[in-house]
């Protein structure tokens, strides 16, 4: 029997068994996850479901009675608020969309609902996903939970959070340039950012479209593989969705890493990297080395290029997809203005963050013409160089292993006023998402300051599967 005060602190594997052998209910945990939700101060949630989410508690237990309970019943999730909820807010952290109400659900939210996952609330995030500190959502930052003058990373910072905290047991979040990766490796838990195509973005509101993801944040590798199955898989509804065979990730659970080949790209290693996680990344690398893997220094030349060109191409993508928001079809329109083009700007200005316009300029000059060849262009083809380092590596390591973000988390404010050195705190984690590839981030222990490090691992298109394997291995096997 368990400490039921303790049930908030469960990962979903071990809530399920308890849940099979009666000893918790669903109503009961849902409970509990409230009573923590309702005093937290950490400002993780942008909006709670708590009638829907107790309903379905309700029902849920009912389904376990009798047998019938979903394979994921149970499993208490919050959405990172960029993610469709049909009858619920979407409001992607922007003031824009404050009062927006989505009229459908996102594909992942339609599977995972028809599997009994039980949704307690949207997460805050930086606006539209944009910023690596979740200090540029209209809704306030939100705080890590393991000191609260620092920030959760970003932009998923909510979802992070909430998890680590023992808000809910598993969370939602995107990945556009590392928006699961940094925000888990700060609040030290688990993040995947999935392979470009292996997860429909239908219902998930764009940022830039040819590199988002959606992505699980657990407490657990079991947990990680559950969920990412969950939600894989190819959508007719997103054209850009991978017609691939999703395989059963957990099968990948409980093995060793003997043989496995893996790539130390040593420009993820340089003087930017903080001296403590460098010492923490270098024990995991020890250790999977005498566990029987092999270890293998390789190069991927065009990585200093990278957060560059992420910049252009984002942005640009970005100034793209956001001129939707005018006024006149969803979201805020600007009051007291007499004419169409007044009320684009008057919406578009009292709508929109700083950091969002400086992307929408940054993003409408590059694609401008007369710049067009000079920059996005340009970018475009950096993109491609970037992509065969990877194809190249691959054909000599089974994954990579990189630190995730060249620091712990930082202090809020500390880099809140200089975009340049935000933006370069992506370092480690844009690459991928510029090539397409899948990665996944694993907790392995604390800086000097008690703040979370997590290494990231990095794998070939379609091939979670290894990345879910040698991270199990280190949360069962590697001594923090
Ligand atoms: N920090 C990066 C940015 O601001 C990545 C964000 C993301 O992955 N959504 O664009």
């Amino acid at each position: 029997m368990t400490d039921r005060a303790d049930i908030t602190t469960l990962d979903y594997t071990r809530a399920r068994e308890l849940l099979e052998k009666k000893e918790i209910t669903c109503s009961e945990l849902v409970d509990k996850y409230f009573q923590r939700v309702n005093v937290s101060q950490l400002n993780g949630f942008i909006t709670v479901f708590e009638n829907s989410a107790r309903e379905q508690a309700a029902q849920i237990d009912e389904k376990l009675k009798n047998g019938q309970a979903g394979r994921l019943a149970g499993m208490v999730l919050a959405v990172k608020d960029l993610i469709a909820m049909e009858g619920k807010k979407t409001t992607c952290g922007s003031n824009i969309l404050s009062d927006y109400i989505s009229p459908f659900d996102a594909t992942v939210v339609q599977k995972l609902r028809a599997q009994d996952v039980i949704f307690l609330g949207k997460t805050n995030m930086d606006e539209f996903a944009m910023g690596s500190s979740n200090e540029n959502s209209h809704y306030g930052p939100v705080k890590n939970p393991h000191n609260p003058e620092c920030v959760p990373g970003g932009s998923s910072g909510g979802s992070a959070a909430v998890v680590a905290d023992n808000l809910c047991i598993a969370s939602l979040g995107s990945d556009t340039g590392g928006s699961i990766r940094q925000p888990a490796s700060f609040c030290g838990v688990l993040g995947c950012k999935p392979t470009y195509g292996r997860v429909s973005r239908y219902g998930l509101v764009a940022y830039a479209s040819s590199l988002d993801q959606i992505g699980p944040i657990t407490k657990s590798v079991p947990d990680l593989s559950v969920l990412l199955e969950a939600i894989c898989g190819h959508d007719t509804k997103d054209s850009t969705s991978a017609d691939q065979a999703v395989p059963r990730f957990s099968d990948y659970l409980n093995r060793d890493v003997k043989g496995l080949r893996i790539g130390l790209p040593h420009e993820y290693f340089t003087d930017g990297l903080d001296a403590d996680v460098a010492e923490k990344i270098q024990k995991v690398i020890d250790f999977l080395e005498q566990s029987g893997a092999k270890i293998i220094k390789l190069s991927l030349p065009h990585t200093e290029y990278a957060v560059a060109t992420y910049y252009v191409i984002a942005t640009a993508e970005a100034s793209s997809n956001l001129a939707r928001y005018d006024g006149a079809r969803y979201g805020r329109r600007a009051e007291s203005t007499s004419a169409l083009e007044e009320m684009y700007v008057k919406s578009r200005t009292e709508g929109f963050g700083s950091e969002v316009k400086r992307r929408i300029m940054l993003g409408t000059y590059v694609l401008s013409a007369g710049y067009y060849d000079a920059y996005y262009r340009k970018a475009q083809k950096v993109r491609t160089l970037i992509k065969q380092d990877f194809d190249r590596a691959f054909q000599d390591v089974d994954c990579l292993l990189t630190p995730t973000s060249p620091t712990t988390a930082f202090k809020i404010g500390e880099k809140a006023d200089d975009p340049l050195k935000m933006y370069l705190s992506d370092i480690y984690t844009v690459s991928l998402n510029l090539a397409g590839l899948p990665g996944v981030v694993v907790p392995v222990g604390k800086d000097g300051t008690g703040l979370p490090v997590g290494v990231q691992f990095i794998g070939p298109a379609f091939e979670e599967s290894i990345l879910i394997q040698i991270a199990d291995f280190i949360e069962r096997e590697f001594e923090q």
